[in-house]
C-alpha cells in the first residue's frame, strides 16, 4: 500500500483526504518511485483547494513536483536507487502526482538529480524555481546580458518571483522587485534585488506606449500588472510571461511590438523539452546551491498541505514550501 493525499468529488463537493491505497491504484507508467519530497506551487494549492481548471478527473492525488528513488523501471532506462526530479508533464493535473509515497511516471519525464544537489533542494526549487530559470533563460536568449537595464520581477515575494530575484541577480542584472507585501523587503534584498516597488506603484497603463523601463520583466501576475509592465519595456527589451496570480487579461495593443520591438515570451514549464529542462537543472545546481535557498524555503508534511493551499491562495506564502513526503 501507499499513502496519498486524494483530492474526491462528489454530491458533497470537493475535498481533500489522506488515504492509504493499494499499489495497484497508481496510474500507468513505467517508473516506479519512492517519493520522499514534493513541494507546495500556486497550482497545487488551487488543486487542493478543490478550484476549478486543474484536476482533470477525480479522485485524484495532486501535485505536480516530486523528488525521490526510483525503485524500478521497466524500460530500463533508470536504475534502481537513481536520484530522480519530476515536475509538470500533468503529474497533479491529468495522472497522480507527487502528494504520495509511491508514484509512477514516464521515463522521459524524468530529470537527473544533479550531482551534489539533494531531494530536498530540487524540490524548494520545484516547478517555480524552474519556471523562474526558463524565463531567464528566455529573456537571455532574446539578448538580456548584465548592463541592458534594469529588470523586473513581479509577485517578487511569491515562488516564482523569488527565485527569480535570486537567479537575475546572481547573473548580475540590476533587480527591481515589484511585491505587495512591503513588510519582505529585507527578504527580497537579501535575494539581491536592487530596489523594491510596492505592488501599486508599478508604472501603469495609461497609453500603449508608456515611458520606457525595463530591460526585461519576468511577470508572475498577469492582469494589469503585465499590461504596464509591457508598455514599459525598453526597445528589444523582454517580457517573460510565467503567471496570473492577479488576473488573466491582458489589455495591450500591438505597438511595443511593432515600435520598440518588445518581446513578449510565453513561459510553459509542465511541456518544456527534456534537453531544455536538463540545461535549465544543470544551471539552478550551479547558480542557487542550497546555500542560497535556505532563506527561500520553509519545509512541511503532507497533512499541512490542505492548510498551506488556502495560504498559497491568498498570497500569504513567502518562498517556496518543500513538503516532506517520507
Ligand atoms: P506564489 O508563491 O503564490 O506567488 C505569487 C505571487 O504573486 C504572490 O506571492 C504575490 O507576490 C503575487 N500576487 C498574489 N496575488 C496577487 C494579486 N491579486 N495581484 C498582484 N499580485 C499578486 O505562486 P507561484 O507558485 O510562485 O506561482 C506564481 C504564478 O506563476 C501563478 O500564477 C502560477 O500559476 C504561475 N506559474 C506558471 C508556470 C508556468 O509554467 N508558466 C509555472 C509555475 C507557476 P507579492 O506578495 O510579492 O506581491
Amino acid at each position: 500500500t501507499y499513502r496519498a493525499l486524494r483530492v474526491l468529488k462528489d454530491e458533497q463537493g470537493t475535498r481533500a483526504e489522506l488515504q492509504t491505497l493499494p499499489v495497484t491504484d497508481l496510474p500507468g507508467g513505467d517508473v516506479l518511485i519512492r517519493v520522499t519530497h514534493s513541494s507546495l506551487n500556486y497550482k497545487d494549492g488551487l488543486a487542493v483547494s478543490g478550484r476549478p481548471g486543474v484536476l482533470r478527473t477525480h479522485p485524484m492525488t495532486p501535485g505536480i513536483d516530486l523528488a525521490g528513488t526510483v525503485i524500478e523501471d521497466a524500460s530500463g532506462r533508470w536504475q534502481p536507487g537513481d536520484h530522480v526530479i519530476l515536475t509538470g508533464w500533468g503529474i497533479g493535473e491529468r495522472q497522480d502526482g507527487g502528494y504520495a509515497t509511491l508514484a509512477r511516471a514516464r521515463p522521459e519525464w524524468l530529470v537527473a538529480q544533479p550531482g551534489g544537489t539533494d531531494a530536498h533542494w530540487a524540490m524548494s526549487v520545484g516547478t517555480a524555481g524552474f519556471t523562474a530559470m526558463l524565463a531567464v533563460m528566455a529573456l537571455e536568449d532574446h539578448g538580456l546580458t548584465p548592463g541592458s537595464g534594469e529588470v523586473l520581477v513581479t509577485g517578487a515575494a511569491g515562488g516564482v518571483g523569488s527565485t527569480a530575484v535570486a537567479l537575475l541577480a546572481h547573473a548580475g542584472h540590476i533587480v527591481v522587485a515589484s511585491t505587495g507585501r512591503p513588510q519582505e523587503e529585507a527578504y527580497l534584498r537579501d535575494l539581491g534585488a536592487a530596489q523594491i516597488i510596492g505592488r501599486d506603484d508599478l508604472p501603469g497603463l495609461t497609453r500603449p506606449l508608456e515611458k520606457e523601463r525595463w530591460a526585461g520583466v519576468v511577470d508572475t501576475v498577469g492582469g494589469a500588472t503585465l499590461a504596464g509592465a509591457y508598455a514599459s519595456t525598453r526597445t528589444h527589451g523582454s517580457v517573460a510571461v510565467c503567471g496570473l496570480a492577479g488576473g488573466h487579461d491582458l489589455n495591450a495593443t500591438v505597438f511595443p511590438l511593432i515600435l520598440r520591438g518588445v518581446n513578449l515570451l510565453g513561459i510553459d514549464s509542465v511541456t518544456c523539452p527534456p534537453a531544455r529542462r536538463e540545461a535549465a537543472w544543470t544551471r539552478l545546481a550551479r547558480d542557487l546551491p542550497v546555500s542560497r535557498l535556505s532563506s527561500v524555503t520553509q519545509t512541511r508534511t503532507l497533512d499541512e498541505v490542505p492548510a498551506l493551499a488556502a495560504q498559497i491562495l491568498a498570497g500569504q506564502i513567502r518562498g517556496r514550501t518543500v513538503i516532506q513526503i517520507d
